[in-house]
């Protein structure tokens, strides 16, 4: 990582690791950004004229405007000079620039920040659900670590962070890393008693 890697991500077409592992070309955060900003404009099919008005994503919006506003102004307060182009341009710019080492290091963490907010804005992750004070039966545990973490996890989430249905849903311990799913996974849902706190039911 490094302000040059960060500006790459930000403003180039770049390789991601997907879920199945291999690396995939994606766009520009800052275009998928743009693109968010208003998302009935990019999947519109087939669009026809007099259809209803584009809807806008204020928080997209804010964070974009919000990127643009800090750049420029870090610019000038480097060159005393207006920057004349594209965000994305800007960014670049700074990546090639001779800085002294105190605005390197500070666009550089700033530009980590864009990327942090950008991803968590466009593909938030919802976290896997703890099975709070619950024993896991292959380890005999309900805690592990300094941190007392929750051995049981409840993975119910698909990637899209919609709920899965209860027969996808899968259990993990965190602490001897035993995994259930299917009819076992069930089994032991029932078994651990969380039916009050999960709601089986609602989420069939
Ligand atoms: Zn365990």
């Amino acid at each position: 990582m490094g302000l040059t890697d960060n500006v790459h991500q930000l403003s180039r077409e770049h390789l991601k690791t997907g879920p199945d592992g291999k690396a995939h070309k994606v766009p520009a955060l800052l275009e998928e950004l743009r693109n968010a900003v208003t998302p009935g404009h990019a999947g519109s099919a087939g669009g026809s004229d007099g259809g209803p008005p584009i809807p806008i994503n204020p928080n997209a919006l804010d964070l974009l405007c919000e990127i643009e506003r800090d750049s420029r102004r870090d610019y000038f307060e480097i060159t005393s000079e207006a920057w004349d182009s594209t965000l994305e341009e800007l960014l670049q710019r700074f990546a090639t620039m001779d800085l002294a080492a105190d605005w390197s290091a500070y666009l550089e963490r700033v530009s980590l920040e864009y990327i942090d907010q950008i991803t968590a804005m466009l593909w938030p992750v919802k976290p896997r659900r703890k099975l709070v004070g619950k024993v896991c039966p292959s380890c005999g545990w309900a805690t592990y670590g300094e941190e007392r973490k929750t051995c049981l996890s409840l993975g119910c989430w698909d990637d899209e962070g919609a709920m899965k249905k209860v027969g996808e849903w899968d259990i993990e311990c965190g602490s001897c890393e035993a995994g259930w799913t299917g009819e076992q996974m069930i089994f032991l849902l029932r078994a651990l008693d969380t039916r009050d706190e999960i709601e089986l039911t609602q989420a069939r």
